[in-house]
């Protein structure tokens, strides 16, 4: 499993994300991990199933 594949788990995301960029600093513990979608995606609310508009 590469480092990308590790933060999708870890972040428990879905498979529309993707992991663009990883900033990590161990001096000062701190992990950024930017995540990023296509474009005209369309996305479900997470309660109701119902589809959302576009992003
Ligand atoms: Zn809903």
């Amino acid at each position: 499993m590469d480092s990308v594949e590790l933060y999708r788990q870890l972040l428990g995301l879905t498979a529309i994300w993707t992991v663009e960029q990883v900033e990590l600093d161990m001096a000062k513990k701190h992990v950024e991990v930017h995540v990023g979608h296509p474009g005209g995606q369309r996305f479900a609310c997470p309660e109701c199933g119902r589809e959302l508009g576009y992003l």
